[in-house]
């Protein structure tokens, strides 16, 4: 099967398409109204093997924006559309945020370096989403320590800091959490071995509290974590030990 290498919107918007303020997505409508049509089918295969397409924004009648790479990042049948995300500066909702961070930079007269900063901003964001994308994904949309499955409230958190924002965030270095989880994970009050079983602070074990404390935390001391199905998809053994001798240090 030949894959799409293209995606095509028009300013008329025939498919009405639409960009989310919210997610920073393009919203991008099946062809028809079939989802199983071969272009639709072909867009899917793209997202499954995260390969990127070139998406031709169209300005005015024969003229096109083109850009590169965008990548299909989500599939909504109710609303028979794609979900597109993008890295580029023309495209993204937040390019005047970029713009404020690179005021400073402006105001050194450097207009390359904030060009340069404002791009890399959004690099930085696309890879953040991309990331967050897949290892929710990974963990079929569940919290990895209470399998909280409330996809607005999940992170993608990661395991060892990401130091380099236009490094390949690796699904291994990451795990699914809900927000309070995610925030206990990286406060240190919760820590996971290299085999996946979830440690509790010691002197938060022993404190008395509401139920949050007792259910949320207390509860999953010596707990193993909810992993995904692709063996591929595993947290890093070595990167959760790394992590651990951290929280270990930490009390
Ligand atoms: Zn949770």
């Amino acid at each position: 099967m030949e894959l799409p290498i293209s995606i095509t919107t028009s300013p008329k918007n025939p498919y009405q398409d639409s960009f989310d303020p919210v997610t920073r997505e393009l919203h991008y409508r099946y062809f028809g109204r079939d989802p199983d049509h071969t272009d639709n089918v072909g867009l899917r295969r793209l997202m499954a093997e995260q390969r990127p397409v070139i998406y031709f924004h169209a300005i005015q009648k024969g003229m096109y924006l083109s850009i590169w790479p965008a990548y299909i990042v989500g599939d909504d049948l109710n609303a028979l559309t794609f979900r597109v995300a993008t890295d580029h500066p023309a495209f993204a909702h937040d390019q005047w945020m970029a713009q404020q961070e690179g005021v400073a930079l402006a105001a050194a007269g450097d207009r390359e370096l904030e060009r340069h900063y404002a791009t890399r901003t959004n690099v930085t964001r696309l890879h953040q989403r991309l990331f967050r994308n897949r290892v929710l994904r990974a963990y079929q949309t569940r919290c990895a320590f209470c399998r909280l499955r409330q996809e607005p409230l999940l992170d993608a958190a990661h395991i060892v800091a990401d130091k380099d924002p236009t490094g390949n965030p690796a699904v291994p270095n990451g795990l699914s959490l809900c927000k309070i989880h995610h925030a206990a994970f990286d406060g240190m009050f919760l820590g996971v071995t290299p085999k996946g079983v979830i440690h509790v602070r010691p002197d938060l074990l022993h404190e008395k509290d509401g139920p949050m404390l007792r259910h949320g935390l207390q509860g999953l001391h010596e707990q193993p974590i909810h992993r995904p199905r692709r063996a591929a998809d595993h947290p890093d053994p070595d990167r959760l030990d790394l992590r651990y001798r951290e929280f270990r240090q930490a009390y």
